[in-house]
């Protein structure tokens, strides 16, 4: 399916079915698979040919769901997880152990921080973060022998920071380090972080992926382009796994992703399940055509709220002043996505009035489906936080994100003008 475009991909990639088998992936809905033979059972177990035995490693309908990302990323393999959450838990905890310390730009989802900042941190794992305006040489001196990748997101959630692929992808190279891109809102189809120096891509599918806000899921996708043989930063990938018949990871076609695979999802079971699978590999079908809209829609409510007297700022990589439309010209030439921000003049109270007089678009937590969604941070995710907290961490009191669906854009517009005439 290599040579296929993006949107052939997202309709044909990743179900091929045989005759009479169904033209769509079945819900393989079952713990386990049966075997008559108790040596194919065996080399199942010993990586030595491929088969299901049980879903906690893999099951069908998620692995044609997996199928359908790699071919998207031009990768050699995926896994299906749980959550985004639980995808970038297990992409990092594949390559790093108590004792090591990663880079994570300061600019990535709430939960991603938490996870590095709080949660691994406990684990002994040290996470240094960085201003992802930081020159090369400062992020260059955050790092040491013990540092095991560098993360960062293709458009940062909420803050629409747009990633210098070139400077970091070239820090990580210098230095021999996995480069993690979290491509959530970018997705494939607008982005291809391989193409741009990533070897490990991982995503939240709960949003655009599915599309829907029907299914939670997270994907971890192998690029195949990082050579861990013999890299002295890498142990665990040079050594024998006694934990699975002292296989080295290095030695295999696939290292990052049979490790994720054998090691951490068999320990963890933070799997994906098969019904997710399912609603987002059908979700993924119309990916190509929806982030079209999304980024149409997004565009043009960006530039009628850079004009209204009632916005103070937006963010949006589309606009010509905004500070990553350079990055986003470059990297996102096919649309930068539907999510934006913007500050209502005044602040909480103005904000409030502004929601609660939208009629079409609704308030909500989750973001990247086909509904246009707004969120008022201050009041909500980020509440516990005093004003000025909120200005260190990038949420001013008056900033309002909105997830620009896939409606009509006149009527998106229209539902704005209405509610900011309330204000
Ligand atoms: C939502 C999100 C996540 C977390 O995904 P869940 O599926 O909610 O666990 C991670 N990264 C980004 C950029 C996200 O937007």
């Amino acid at each position: 399916m290599k040579d296929y475009k993006q949107d052939t991909l997202c309709v044909q990639a990743g179900w091929h079915p045989a005759t009479g088998e169904s033209r769509i992936p079945s819900i393989c809905q079952s713990t386990t698979f049966f075997y008559g033979d108790s040596q194919a059972m065996a080399d199942c177990f010993d990586l030595k040919s491929d088969g299901y035995f049980y879903s906690r490693l893999a099951n069908p309908t998620v692995a044609a769901f997996e199928g359908k990302v790699a071919a998207l990323d031009g990768a050699v393999a995926a896994v299906g997880c749980a959550s985004g959450m639980s995808a970038t838990t297990l992409a990092a905890l594949t390559i790093a152990g108590s004792g090591d310390n990663i880079l994570c730009s300061q600019a990535v989802y709430g939960g991603t921080f938490n996870l590095f900042g709080t949660t691994l941190p406990k684990l002994g794992i040290e996470c240094r973060f960085f201003d992802p305006d930081d020159s090369a040489e400062h992020i260059q001196s955050l790092i040491d022998d013990k540092t095991k990748f560098i993360i960062a997101e293709t458009i940062a959630n909420p803050s629409m920071v747009v990633l210098d692929f070139d400077k970091l992808s070239s820090i990580a190279k210098k230095n021999g380090l996995v480069f993690i891109v979290d491509n959530t809102l970018a997705t494939p189809v607008l982005c291809r972080p391989k193409d741009l120096g990533a070897n490990v891509i991982i995503y939240s599918t709960s949003k655009y992926m599915d599309g829907h806000a029907a299914a939670l899921g997270g994907m971890i996708v192998d690029a195949g382009t990082f050579n861990f043989k013999g890299n002295p930063r890498y142990p665990a990938f040079n050594v024998p796994d006694e934990s699975y018949h002292g296989l080295v990871y290095a030695d295999l076609d696939v290292p990052f992703a049979t490790k994720c695979r054998a090691q951490l999802i068999r320990d963890v079971g933070a799997i994906m399940a098969p019904m997710n699978a399912y609603i987002s590999f059908i979700g993924c079908d119309t990916l190509a055509l929806r982030m079209e809209r999304h980024s149409e829609n997004a565009r043009k409510v960006a530039a009628y709220l850079a004009a209204h007297p009632k916005v103070e700022w937006v963010k949006h990589p589309s606009l010509e002043d905004n500070k990553y439309h350079a990055l986003a010209e470059k990297y996102l030439p096919k649309g930068q996505g539907g999510m934006l921000s913007f500050g209502i003049r005044g602040g909480i109270d103005e904000c409030r009035k502004f929601m609660e007089s939208l009629q079409l678009i609704t308030q909500e937590t989750h973001v990247a489906d086909v509904r246009s969604c707004v969120l008022h941070p201050a009041s909500t995710t980020h509440r516990q936080l005093s004003e000025h907290e909120l200005e260190m961490a990038g949420v001013p009191a008056n900033l309002v994100r909105l997830s620009v669906g896939i409606e009509n854009a006149d009527d998106i517009i229209a539902d704005i003008a209405g509610a900011l005439e309330r204000v």
